[in-house]
């Protein structure tokens, strides 16, 4: 399979960008760096809410990913992290009001 650098789920559903293996308990792992319980490969689970859970390899992710997260494990707490995120994505999102 296609290695991911970025996948989307949600709580009870996410496969591995790396094996592709479904994970099914991703509210009970670590938000920070963690590793894929199948095939070991370091990566990072974001939860978000409960329907939208992403994993981030860094490994094949794009430079500026890398350090935007590097960055931000070293900068910010968890909660600064998701509010983080949320907020990129109004950036990314807002309309143009003129
Ligand atoms: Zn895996």
């Amino acid at each position: 399979m296609k290695k991911e650098w970025l996948i989307k789920g949600d709580h009870k559903k996410i496969n591995c960008g790396n094996c592709g293996k479904t994970q099914t308990a991703i509210s009970t792992m670590d938000h920070h760096s963690g590793i894929c319980p199948d095939c070991n490969i370091n990566c990072i689970w974001y939860y978000l809410t409960n329907e939208n859970v992403a994993q981030i390899i860094p490994e094949f992710a794009p430079n500026s990913v890398k350090l935007f997260i590097e960055w931000c494990q070293s900068e910010l707490d968890e909660l600064e992290m998701i509010e983080l995120i949320v907020e990129l994505e109004n950036i990314g999102t807002t309309k143009a009001t003129v």
